[in-house]
């Protein structure tokens, strides 16, 4: 239960178990397009340009930041935890230019703050925001920010490592320019691939580029010669085949459930965690109107010392949670109820081991009274 990778379901262990296929093989190709069509589905969206990366969810980052920032552009970028700033560090490594728009750790970013910015600088060619930042647990407004960035003709570049699956990603309705995702936070699967998808706007932008995307690898012209599927693949590199079959199967397992379904069940079981989790006395670092469900940081309380707890969490109750990130470190914990992770069993499961946790460092709990407040909110 921390911030990722989540519970990987037998299914999808016995997928990649089965033998490899080569890359180009017609079967294989046949499971490509319904990976993309899978994809599609689950980002809400027509984008022709739908695909996993080969590698994991920082590599989709890099992949939208090289294609789309060219040297000089200038790039918006929203910071309000960790990944934020990763998104920085892209921009610059692109040869693009930089402005922040920082935003306390814990919060969401504000729509007004991001505006006067844009007014300030109306050569931004790009805003980039995390929508689900995992170092806090704080949703951003994708709708609002995307249509103040069009308002302002600028691109949007969204993270949605740890949204998709887990709250609506609703890429076209949003207007989002290009999007990247993980397989191993709210689809369950094992870590390793990036779902992307790219605009038609962003795709006109990459093929106006004067200069070569500075990563041979990434550069999106070259990769789509195998993801493309239209005229014939070609070899770019060798998929890992097992790791598709993987997500193929994470897949329609989440359609299986339904999207819907799925992403009512993490609201529903973070719902009972808070239930739990308050009723012992402890607090949310984000503020309820833009908590994720899926990663809860819960701060620790006063003169408890947080690794010691996460040890006996881990050695007592073979229950992992994340620890805080940054200027976070030592302050929260964060437990992801992500995927197949969000179920009522764990539920239980992290208030019972919590509480006894708890109680052996001198911060006395009721573990039934949390049980009962958590169950109240399960079986209603
Ligand atoms: C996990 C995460 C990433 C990075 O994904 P990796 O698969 O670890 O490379 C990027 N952004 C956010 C918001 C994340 O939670």
């Amino acid at each position: 239960m921390g911030p990722g990778p989540s519970d990987v379901s037998a299914r999808v262990l016995g997928a990649m178990a089965r033998p490899t296929l080569g890359h180009l093989d017609p079967d294989f190709q046949r499971m490509m397009e319904e990976v993309k069509e899978g994809l599609k589905d689950l980002f809400q969206t027509k984008n022709r340009l739908t695909f996993p990366v080969s590698a994991p969810g920082s590599a989709g980052m890099e992949t939208c930041f090289l294609n789309l920032v060219e040297e000089g552009d200038t790039v918006i970028v929203v910071r309000n935890g960790v990944f934020g700033d990763r998104m920085r560090e892209n921009v610059v490594r692109a040869g693009g230019i930089a402005v922040l728009v920082d935003v306390e750790w814990g919060k969401a970013p504000d729509v007004a703050v991001i505006e006067t910015v844009l007014n300030a600088n109306p050569e931004a060619k790009i805003v980039a925001f995390v929508h689900a930042e995992t170092s806090t647990g704080a949703l951003a407004d994708a709708a609002a920010i995307c249509a103040l960035a069009q308002k302002h003709n600028c691109l949007t570049i969204m993270d949605a490592v740890t949204s998709l699956g887990g709250v609506p990603v609703l890429i076209d309705e949003w207007g989002v320019d290009a999007v990247y995702s993980g397989s191993q936070k709210c689809l369950s699967c094992t870590p390793g691939l990036s779902p992307v998808s790219l605009s038609e706007k962003a795709l006109d932008k990459i093929k106006a580029r004067k200069t070569p995307v500075r990563s041979w690898f990434l550069d999106l012209s070259l990769v789509m010669n195998y993801w493309n599927g239209e005229g014939g693949r070609s070899y770019h590199h060798t998929a890992p085949v097992n790791a598709l079959y993987g997500l193929h199967e994470s897949l329609v397992i989440l359609f299986e459930e339904g999207l819907g379904s799925a992403i009512a069940r993490h609201k529903h079981m973070h719902e009972a965690l808070v239930a739990g989790l308050e009723s012992m006395g402890l607090k949310f670092l984000v503020d309820k109107s833009c908590r994720l469900p899926q990663l809860n940081a819960v701060v620790v309380p006063e003169g408890v010392d947080e690794a010691s707890v996460r040890a006996h969490l881990l050695k007592a109750h073979s229950l992992e949670i994340g620890a805080g990130l940054g200027p976070m470190a030592g302050n929260v914990w964060r437990i992801g109820l992500m995927g197949a992770s969000a179920r009522r069993e764990n539920v239980e499961l992290c208030i019972t081991a919590l509480a006894d946790a708890l109680n052996r460092h001198q911060y006395k709990t009721d573990v039934t009274g949390a049980l009962k407040a958590a169950h109240q909110v399960l079986d209603a």
